[in-house]
């Protein structure tokens, strides 16, 4: 069976498409395979490869991380004709297989995948069974719990653009916390409307979100605490070497700190060489552990291991949209973040790693619907007045995106019932700069 996922050709694992593949091998006897599909990717030669894989073989598919791909939604359907059984697994698998309420009213809205996938799961692949992989339809639904299933296959791993290739994974994940404990946080905030609808009659709109507001964590999945340290451990004993050392990995959890000093000691008492760990984490983490950073770093450097500071959610430099984004930091938090880390770097410079220039790429979220002259002159000059161009900013920025299914979309589909306003969409996007307006 093939797994599709997004995948930008980037040497790096693809932690849930992985486990997927070797559970369904391991556990269901269903050889499998997981093929990242870049975007230049050509679709007669895909189909072609799908065609010879598939010769005298059940005709079962899976989707995964369709990353509001259309294009994989397109091929998606082209297979389904062609007669393959469709499987849709991954974040937000339920929510894309049912698409966005009222579209009776509204047509324009996401009416979701039902009519090109035949199964969609959503949580962890543990609870499937073989029967379900030929039979079962509609939405299938396991819960999270803290001894999942977590072995993987490091050599069933592709990418295709016009060819298959194998993917040599130079950099791995590691789940170590399921979900995010700040997708916890509910809070109402009171939103503009986007500057596009400035001079029309259209008013500020209170929306409740879970964690931050964008999101596609917070509401698919919320948080179901840490995975068991055995569980970690295994992980890692159990990722690919080069020169000696597990090569680096990617440790999933927002709030990683309190995890790493056990880890660096745990991984030393069972015999296994680290290179590097990377971490994705929020700003609070850093500025509620700073002394503890200190030690763990003291570890690392004793251990010879570096610790990089792969992505930190910055993700804005005005403390308005900080606010509207539900984030809860200010720019004053970010300040006292970067200062923590620069002062770090001078002590540990071999083993910490934050910069631009060291591979880093923290979060800067811009363009938004709320982006004015006035909020855009702010923040230039706190970004030069504090120097992050020269260490934290990214080269690019990301586009603000609101996936149908997060709380902003329930703030668009709130704008769009009371004032007549239609917004594009694209796939499972909702174009918040691409209003529709009735003279
Ligand atoms: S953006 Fe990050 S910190 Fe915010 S809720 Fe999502 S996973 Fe948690």
């Amino acid at each position: 069976m093939i797994l599709f996922t997004h995948h930008t050709g980037e040497p790096h694992g693809i932690l849930g498409a992985q486990v997927a593949a070797t559970f369904l091998e391991r556990r269901l006897s269903a050889p499998s395979i997981v093929v990242g599909i870049e975007r230049d990717f050509s679709k007669e030669q895909l189909l072609r490869f799908v065609d010879t894989h598939y010769a005298g073989e059940a005709k079962r598919i899976a989707f995964t991380h369709l990353c509001g791909r259309k294009d994989l939604m397109d091929l998606a359907r082209e297979l389904k004709k062609g007669g393959f059984r469709t499987v849709l697994g991954g974040p937000q698998a339920r929510e894309d297989y049912e698409g966005e309420p009222g579209t009776d009213a509204q047509p324009h809205r996401f009416k979701g995948l039902k009519s090109i996938i035949d199964m969609a799961f959503q949580g962890p692949v543990d609870g499937l069974r073989s029967e379900d992989l030929d039979t079962r339809t509609g939405v299938c639904e396991f819960s999270w719990k803290k001894n999942l299933f977590l072995e993987m296959d490091w050599s069933n791993v592709y990418t295709f653009s016009d060819t298959l290739k194998k993917l040599e994974i130079r950099l791995g994940q590691v789940l170590n916390a399921i979900g995010c404990p700040y997708a916890g946080k509910l809070q109402t905030v009171t939103l503009p409307p986007p500057v596009s609808l400035r001079g029309r009659r259209v008013g500020e709109m209170e929306v409740r979100s879970e964690g931050c507001i964008f999101c596609d964590v917070s509401r698919d999945k919320g948080y179901h605490g840490l995975v068991e340290r055995d569980g970690v451990i295994a992980q890692i004993a159990g990722l690919p070497e080069m020169d000696g050392m597990k090569i680096p990995f990617e440790l999933i959890d927002e709030y990683p700190i309190r995890s790493l000093g056990q880890l660096l000691q745990e991984t030393e008492k069972n015999g296994i060489k680290l290179s590097q760990m990377n971490l994705v984490c929020r700003v609070d983490d850093i500025n509620e552990h700073a002394s503890v950073l200190t030690e763990v770093l003291s570890l690392a450097q004793k251990h010879n291991v570096k610790i990089m500071f792969a992505s930190i959610g910055f993700e804005s430099f005005s403390d308005r949209l900080l606010h509207y984004f539900c984030k809860g930091i200010t720019v004053n938090d970010i300040a006292r973040c970067v200062e923590t880390l620069r002062r770090l770097k001078d002590r540990f410079p071999n083993h910490l790693l934050y910069r631009r220039d060291e591979g880093a790429n923290h979060g800067f979220i811009r363009p938004t619907p709320w982006d004015d002259p006035e909020t855009m002159r702010e923040m230039d000059s706190t970004i030069f007045l504090n120097r992050w161009h020269e260490d934290i900013l990214p080269e690019h920025s990301t586009p603000f995106i609101i996936h149908h299914a997060s709380y902003l979309g329930d703030w668009i589909r709130q704008i769009e019932s009371t004032t007549g306003i239609t917004f594009g969409r694209e796939g499972t996007w909702i174009e918040w700069w691409n209003p529709s307006l009735k003279e």
